[in-house]
């Protein structure tokens, strides 16, 4: 190794893998990071069981094993900086919305109700113990870079990689989905809530204008908005936008339900409850963080315990 690569360590906690994969959608741009880059531990490339000292950590998905909270740890202490790569890591990610269920709940339906993977025993040493909550790393150990989507771009993840590299501050942007979209919003007179699976959407006009629930103007910009400008609507996968994070009264089914109101004929509260009723898809990424979860306004376990009782 060269004395002057910048050593990195990788490791994954809760996740689905995908946030590895990310790295190597870096293509030929792989090879820049590798002229600098030593990677040293990488769940997907390397066989390094233990945590060698790096100057850079990247840690993907969140904590809810105690595997999870031991790497975490670990890493931390042996890594000069730490990365929390993805929308799991920054905010506890899609499985977050197993918060709506209790911990036996979820290891009776994986290992005993499943009908696809039915073992008629819940294991009890063969899996890490599974904590009572999924917990965003930052609960845990300090974190010095946030880098969320699901996965991040590759754009944005070579742009913080090379930072680092360099030794200057990453760009801090604060676009939402919205800004890179291409589609335009206006007026319309809808007056019902569409799902896609029943209507054709124009190409050109917003989603919300056509009365399809898009989450674009409040999430952030990690992904370079491929979603609504491929025909889907966007579902917030890389987290809220700092104004839903950090203004306590703004809330991602109050800005959503009144500006699609605005742009439509349905009323607010329509949309409200309609939103409502899809909690745990539209809320799953990041309602696990305590930024989301402690919102005065924020009531998804009444409202997903009132559509599971229905
Ligand atoms: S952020 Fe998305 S892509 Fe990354 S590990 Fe979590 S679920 Fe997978
Ligand atoms: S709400 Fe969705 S469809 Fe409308 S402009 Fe924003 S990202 Fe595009
Ligand atoms: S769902 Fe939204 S945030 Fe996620 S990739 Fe699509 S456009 Fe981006």
């Amino acid at each position: 190794m060269s004395p002057e690569k910048i050593r990195l360590n990788t490791e994954w906690l809760c996740d689905c893998g995908g946030c590895h994969v990310s790295l190597v959608d870096l293509h030929e741009k792989i090879l820049n990071v590798l002229e600098s880059v030593q990677i040293q531990k990488c769940p997907v490339l390397t066989d390094e069981k233990g945590y060698p000292e790096a100057e850079i950590g990247i840690l993907t998905g969140s904590i809810r094993t105690e595997h999870d909270r031991h790497a975490a740890i670990e890493m931390r202490k042996k890594c000069k900086t730490i990365i929390a790569f993805g929308t799991c890591a920054v905010y506890g990610g899609l499985h977050g919305a197993g918060l709506a269920h209790s911990r036996e709940e979820i290891m009776d339906h994986v290992y005993l109700n499943s009908p696809t993977t039915r073992t008629n025993f819940i294991p009890a040493t063969e899996v890490d113990g599974l904590e009572k909550l999924v917990t965003p790393i930052d609960e845990v150990i300090e974190v010095d870079l946030y880098l969320p989507g699901c996965p991040p771009h590759a754009h944005f993840i070579f742009e913080g990689l090379s930072a680092l590299i360099e030794g200057t501050a990453p760009r801090v942007r604060q676009e939402s989905v919205c800004g890179g979209c291409n589609r335009t919003m206006k007026k319309s007179d809808v007056t019902e809530i569409k799902n896609s699976a029943d209507a054709v959407a124009d190409d050109d006009i917003c989603f919300l204008s056509q009365g399809f629930l898009c989450l674009g103007s409040v999430t952030l910009d990690r992904c370079l908005s491929p979603c609504p400008n491929h025909g889907i609507m966007c579902t917030g996968c890389a987290g809220p936008t700092m104004q839903i994070l950090t203004e306590p009264n703004r809330d991602i089914r109050t800005e959503v339900s009144e500006r699609m109101a605005r742009l439509t004929e349905i009323p607010s509260e329509v949309i409200r409850k309609s939103m409502e009723q899809s909690a745990k898809t539209h809320y799953a990424y990041a309602m696990a963080t305590k930024m989301i979860g402690d919102k005065p306004t924020f009531l998804i376990r009444k409202w997903i315990a009132e559509v599971e009782a229905s």
